[in-house]
C-alpha cells in the first residue's frame, strides 16, 4: 500500500474541532410543542449565533428561538480551517467589479467587524483560541513568485505590514522544499481560531441571555400567516413568529429565494497526529505559527493547532456534485478525496513521512456567483437571510448576520443602502449546465496551476466577465 494511503488508515471521520469531549456541550432537546416568539432564527452556525447575539445586544427584551436541524457547529462553522479574515467581499478585484466605489467602505466595515468580533470574545470570555498570526502566502512555481513579488511591492508602498521571504528565508520559516518564496501579511487582525469553540461559546452566551435553542429540530416549511406573522413547521410542531432569519448556508431551504442563491461546494480536510519535538524541529514552523495558503487557483490552506497538529484542506479535492448534492451519506467520506489531500501533503512536507492522520472530515461551502455573502429579505421585511460566504465566512458571518437583523428592523443603519446589500446576485445556471460549467472551469484552473499559473482561453473569458469559480 502506498505510504500516503497508509497514513490515513487510523484516521476517523470526524471534524477535529468536534472531537473535544471536555468542552463539547450536550445537544439541547428538540422542539416538543408549538411555540411563539418574536424572532425565529434557523441555523446554528456562525450566522445564526451571531444574529441572535447582535439582536440581544441591540434589543435585550427580544424573545428569540433558534432552531438547528442537527447540533450547534455541525455545519460549516464547526468544520472549517479556522482562518479568520476581515475581508467581506473576497478581495479587491472582486469588490471593485461587483460593488464599484464601495471598496474603502467595505474595508472599513470589515475592520470594524473584526474589532467588534474579537471584543465579543473578551467580553463574554469565549475561549476562541485566537492567534493573530496574519496570513502567509507561499509560491510553489516561478509564475507565483513574480505575481506575489508585485503584490508585495504594491502593498508595502501602500503602507501595509508585509514581509517578503525569498526561497531560503521562507524555507527557514517553514521547511518545505516546494517553497520558492513567501509573502507574510502580518497586519490587520487576521489569524486563526478554533471554530467549534467559538460556536459553543456563543451558544453558552445566548442561553445566558435567554435565547431558547432547540437542536435536532429541522425546519420543513415556512410561510406567511396573515399580514404580520410567519409560521414555521418543524416535524410535528409549529413556531409562530413575527420575523425569521434564515442562516442555513447552502443547505436546502424551503424558501426558494434563499436556496437558489448558492451552490454547495464540498471541501475536504485532514489533520495529523500531534507532531513530536523532532518533527516540529524538522519544520521550524512552530516558531512563527504561520497560517499558510499557496498561491494557486486550487490552493491548499493549512495551519498548526495548539496541540501541534497540522490541519490541511482545499487543493484539487474540492467538488461540486450534480444537482446541489448535500447528502452527507454520499459525499462526506470519500476515500479518493482524502487520499489526494494526503498525497499533496507529503509532497509539501516529505520530512514528515511516517506521520499518521488522526482525523478526516468535510463540509459544504456556500458559493454565490459574486463570491461573497448574499443578504436579502422578503415579505416586507418579515424574513431575511445571509448566505453564500464562499470560503471566507469565519469573520464575515458576523457582518452577514448584522445585515440580516438590520433588514428585519433591528436598528437598521446606512449599510442597508449599499450596493453590497441592495444588488441582486446573478442566478446560477440550471442543471446540467451548472455542473458542466463548474467542472469545466475547475479543470481549467487545475491546468493553469500546472502551467505556472498561465490561464487558458476559457479562464480569460471568465476573467473578462468577472465570473469564474472560487471557494
Ligand atoms: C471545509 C471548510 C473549510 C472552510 N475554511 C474556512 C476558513 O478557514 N476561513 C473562512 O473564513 N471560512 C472558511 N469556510 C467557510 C465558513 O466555514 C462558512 O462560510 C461559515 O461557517 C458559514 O456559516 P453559516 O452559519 O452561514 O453556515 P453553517 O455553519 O453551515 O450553519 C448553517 C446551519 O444551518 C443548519 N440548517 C440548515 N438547514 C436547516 C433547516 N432546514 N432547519 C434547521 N437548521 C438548518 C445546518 O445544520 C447548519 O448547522 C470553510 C468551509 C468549509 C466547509
Amino acid at each position: 500500500m502506498q505510504a500516503h494511503i497508509e497514513a490515513l488508515l487510523s484516521s476517523k471521520y470526524c471534524p477535529l474541532w468536534h472531537d473535544q469531549p471536555d468542552v463539547r456541550p450536550e445537544a439541547l432537546p428538540a422542539l416538543s410543542q408549538d411555540e411563539n416568539c418574536e424572532l425565529l432564527i434557523v441555523g446554528g452556525g456562525f450566522t445564526g449565533l451571531w444574529g441572535a447575539l447582535q439582536v440581544k445586544e441591540r434589543s435585550p427584551e427580544t424573545d428569540i428561538i433558534l432552531i438547528e436541524k442537527t447540533f450547534i457547529a455541525d455545519g460549516s462553522s464547526g468544520r472549517n480551517g479556522g482562518f479568520i479574515n476581515s475581508s467581506l467581499a473576497h478581495g479587491e478585484t472582486n469588490t471593485d467589479h461587483h460593488f464599484p466605489g464601495e471598496a474603502d467602505k467595505l474595508y472599513e466595515l470589515g475592520q470594524q467587524n473584526m474589532t467588534e468580533l474579537l471584543a465579543t470574545f473578551e467580553r463574554y470570555n469565549i475561549d476562541a483560541r485566537y492567534e493573530q498570526v496574519g496570513e502567509t502566502e507561499v509560491a510553489t512555481n516561478q509564475g507565483s513568485v513574480e505575481v506575489m513579488r508585485k503584490d508585495f511591492e504594491e502593498e508595502e508602498a501602500a503602507g501595509d505590514d508585509v514581509v517578503w521571504f525569498d526561497k531560503n528565508e521562507m524555507q527557514a520559516e517553514v521547511n518545505s522544499p516546494t517553497y520558492l518564496a513567501g509573502l507574510w501579511r502580518k497586519g490587520d487582525q487576521n489569524g486563526i481560531i478554533d471554530p467549534a469553540r467559538v460556536c459553543w461559546g456563543l451558544k453558552r452566551v445566548l442561553l445566558d441571555l435567554g435565547v431558547r435553542i432547540f437542536e435536532n429540530t429541522p425546519l420543513d416549511d415556512c410561510h406567511p400567516l396573515g399580514n404580520d406573522k410567519m409560521q414555521s413547521h418543524c416535524v410535528d410542531h409549529v413556531i409562530t413568529s413575527d420575523k425569521v432569519l434564515m442562516a442555513t448556508n447552502a443547505y436546502h431551504n424551503p424558501l426558494k429565494v434563499v436556496s437558489r442563491t448558492t451552490i454547495p461546494v464540498w471541501d475536504y480536510q485532514i489533520a495529523t497526529e500531534p507532531l513530536n519535538q523532532q518533527q516540529l524541529d524538522s519544520l521550524g514552523w512552530h516558531k512563527s505559527r504561520h497560517a499558510i495558503g499557496n498561491h494557486a487557483n486550487m490552493f491548499h490552506y493549512y495551519r498548526v493547532t495548539q496541540d501541534n497538529r497540522i490541519t490541511w484542506g482545499g487543493g484539487g479535492a474540492v467538488r461540486y456534485y450534480f444537482n446541489k448534492g448535500t447528502d452527507f451519506a454520499k459525499h462526506a467520506d470519500m476515500p479518493e478525496r482524502f487520499e489526494q489531500l494526503s498525497k499533496e501533503f507529503f509532497e509539501t512536507f516529505p520530512s514528515l513521512t511516517g506521520i499518521n492522520f488522526s482525523h478526516r472530515w468535510s463540509g459544504i461551502i456556500a458559493t454565490s456567483t459574486r463570491f461573497c455573502m448574499v443578504p436579502g429579505s422578503t415579505l416586507n421585511g418579515r424574513v431575511a437571510w445571509a448566505v453564500g460566504y464562499t470560503g471566507l465566512g469565519v469573520g464575515a458571518t458576523r457582518f452577514g448576520a448584522r445585515i440580516g437583523i438590520e433588514l428585519l428592523g433591528y436598528q437598521p443603519s446606512d449599510i442597508l443602502k449599499m450596493q453590497f446589500v441592495t444588488k441582486k446576485p446573478m442566478p446560477w445556471a440550471p442543471e446540467p449546465f451548472r455542473w458542466f460549467g463548474v467542472r469545466f472551469t475547475q479543470n481549467a484552473l487545475v491546468k493553469a496551476d500546472r502551467n505556472n499559473g498561465k490561464r487558458g482561453l476559457w479562464l480569460k473569458l471568465l476573467d473578462a466577465m468577472n465570473l469564474g469559480f472560487t471557494c
